[in-house]
């Protein structure tokens, strides 16, 4: 550990200098992320050479043509053509409100409300975890309401002319009231958790605060799905049937944990489709959307599940719950240097005497937009990482018949395929796509990608099967 903190030491007195020199980091982060924001606009539209004329082909790909009607066609490049004319939209309005409020210093204001808040209540300043907390809530109402207005266009305009829509108006205000009740039952208990650790640990905070972090990342995979899911949706056992049984098969022949196996009723806001995997490493829940069940036979949705597992069995998520540590160290890393550093809060517009003795998030907060250029590299390396997965996952699909040695598994890859095209063909996602676009976005890759890389596992797997022949 002494080595560890050495090391943290190091770095921290190679970044002295952002505890004493008043540098202009306000309008640093205020061209980065108008950088960043034109960046976006310009892979969705200036760049017309791009991603616009790819909505106006008037033909899917050659390997898609079979599966895609002139019809449904037409109607994913109308629905690519919308969504791209939104987030272009959205994008920009974020942006300008966020630059807005950093302009006329919302930090500095959140921070001295939630002192009034506090005073009103008859607490002091001398009580700064409670003030973290008010800060917080107040940032986030502050920021977060001028947005409201692009999810109301999003889920009853954009997503209801393209026949997605589930959702009522009544729906959607008692979805936004729990969410924000959701917010304020975890948000108090974990903020002062997190804070208490820089108090209690003092300059030695990193490692604690990493072990601190992964227990509750570890405590909300059990209550995200047992307490927060059931309040949004309703998960019932799957029903007995074909599907129930080849799903259970599967697991015990990989001798996947499989506890519960649910039907979720996705279908009550979204006509989207999708199924995944959680749980703890020893019990672990499969849930399936209703809507896939209802558009994909019984063999094409195992054959997803397949697909699932295989995330399961080269144990994906604990290597991206690693990759995410590792991430997080470098952060925390970095940050004991701006723990300190009265002139950062200065340029934000703190006044002197708050500056004096920074509050922990206020810090926090301000070193995080500092350090989003990184986040951003980070952000296309994670993407990177999780489109290998995802071909790993198809492969293991392709793949399983030889080790499972069943013969009836010969043909999952096809049906992988089938699968995926109806959900895309059902979701009308967009089927030809910009490379760079891609790589920015997408922690998936493209079904054109998809469908070609597991002709290449079908074939490999034929060949595998030649030989054992
Ligand atoms: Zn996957």
């Amino acid at each position: 550990m002494d080595f560890v903190h050495a090391q943290l030491a190091a770095i921290q007195s190679h970044l002295a200098f952002v505890s004493v020199d008043p540098i202009d980091w306000k309008t640093y982060v205020q061209a980065f992320s108008w950088a960043v924001c034109l960046f976006e606009s310009y892979l969705i539209v200036t760049f017309s050479l791009r991603q616009y004329p790819l909505y106006n082909k008037k033909a899917p790909p050659p390997a898609l043509a079979a599966h895609f009607t002139d019809e449904v066609f037409a109607k994913s490049q109308t629905y690519g053509k919308d969504k791209a004319k939104f987030s272009l939209f959205a994008g920009l309005y974020k942006q300008a409100v966020d630059s807005l409020l950093l302009h006329i210093g919302v930090y500095a204001w959140a921070w001295s409300a939630g002192g009034r808040v506090l005073r009103f209540f008859g607490y002091g300043s001398e009580y700064e975890i409670l003030q973290s907390i008010a800060f917080t809530f107040i940032l986030f109402f502050v920021s977060s309401i001028p947005t409201l207005p692009l999810s109301v266009y999003q889920t009853f305009v954009l997503e209801e002319k393209h026949g997605f829509n589930k959702t009522t108006p009544g729906l959607f205000v008692v979805d936004l009231f729990k969410g924000w009740a959701i917010g304020i039952v975890i948000a108090p208990p974990f903020l002062s958790a997190f804070l208490y650790v820089f108090k209690w640990a003092g300059d030695r905070f990193v490692p604690w605060l990493m072990a601190f972090l992964l227990a509750f990342q570890l405590i909300m995979v059990v209550i995200y799905p047992t307490i927060i899911q059931p309040l949004f949706n309703k998960l019932s056992p799957l029903v007995d049937g074909e599907l129930r049984s080849r799903i259970e098969a599967l697991a015990s022949k990989l001798k996947f944990p499989l506890k519960h196996l649910y039907e979720i009723d996705g279908s009550k806001r979204s006509s989207h489709s999708n199924a995944y995997f959680y749980g703890l490493p020893w019990s672990k829940h499969i849930v399936i959307f209703d809507t896939l069940i209802k558009q994909s036979k019984p063999d094409e949705v195992e054959a997803v599940l397949a697909h699932e597992l295989g995330h399961w069995y080269y144990l994906h998520p604990t290597k991206m719950l690693l990759v995410s540590q590792l991430h997080l160290f470098s952060i925390l890393a970095l940050f004991p240097a701006f723990l300190h550093a009265p002139p950062v809060l200065r340029v934000f517009d703190f006044p002197a005497d708050v500056a004096a003795r920074p509050p922990t998030i206020v810090a926090f907060l301000l070193f995080q937009m500092i350090i989003s250029p990184l986040e951003s590299v980070v952000g296309i390396a994670m993407n990177a990482v999780s489109r290998r997965f995802e071909y790993q996952a198809d492969q293991f699909a392709c793949e399983l018949q030889h080790m499972l040695k069943a013969e009836d598994m010969a043909d999952m890859g096809d049906r992988l395929g089938r699968a995926l095209v109806a959900l895309h063909v059902k979701n009308l996602s967009t089927v030809w796509v910009d490379w760079l676009y891609s790589a920015y976005h997408h922690s998936h890759p493209t079904l054109t990608e998809r469908l070609k890389a597991l002709e290449g596992f079908k074939a490999r797997s034929i060949a595998i099967t030649k030989k054992e022949l």
